[in-house]
């Protein structure tokens, strides 16, 4: 629930900070939001703070700062913002005629398909081939199935599994499945 006193606030706020990015000496703050800016391929604040970034080295041999693989963690996105940009960008640019040097366009991976699947299937009969050699049959997903049956009918038969571990903010939902070094500690000495 927001205030609508707040909401204006916010607006006015928002319209004030967009017409500030116009100004020919607005600051460039690399961040998360950088994914969504057209400049973003070019951007010299972007493309430094991912090169400071990618210059940070961590090893499980070496000893390291916990901050700075923080830091490193949390510009993540920062660092995918811009090779998302410069893919994009050199892209652009060869298709206009100005391929970087070292490159090509080529077309990409051709995959195999049926011309008609209606006559494929025709001729395989006709050529005496099985149809349980050329069809396949599989269960629909929990997830499709519960969307088609309603919720509750195939719950006894379902179990989530999880395929692994994955790094998540502090801020996520789910719960911590490891505790860190300093939580382990606490353990022991209570
Ligand atoms: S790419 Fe550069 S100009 Fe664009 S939002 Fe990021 S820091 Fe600002």
């Amino acid at each position: 629930m927001i205030d609508a006193i707040d909401l204006l606030d916010f607006k006015t706020d928002l319209k004030d900070y967009a017409l500030a990015t116009e100004k020919p000496d607005a600051p460039l703050v690399p961040g998360s939001w950088c994914g969504f800016c057209p400049a973003a391929g070019t951007c010299p604040s972007l493309q430094n703070k991912a090169q400071a970034v990618a210059k940070m080295e961590f090893s499980p041999v070496l000893s390291y700062d916990p901050a700075k693989l923080k830091l490193a963690l949390d510009s993540r996105e920062v660092v995918k913002a811009w090779l998302k940009a410069v893919d994009e960008f050199a892209y652009a640019e060869a298709e206009a005629g100005r391929t970087p040097p070292g490159y090509k366009l080529v077309a990409k991976r051709a995959t195999r398909k049926w011309r008609n699947e209606g006559d494929a299937m025709t001729a395989l009969q006709g050529k005496g081939v099985a149809t349980s050699a050329f069809m396949e049959t599989a269960i629909k997903s929990p997830a499709q199935l519960e969307k088609l049956l309603g919720k509750g009918f195939i719950d006894e038969l379902v179990v989530a599994e999880s395929s692994g571990h994955t790094l998540a903010p502090e801020s996520d939902k789910r719960p911590s499945v490891k505790p860190n070094a300093k939580e382990e500690f606490s353990v022991v000495e209570g």
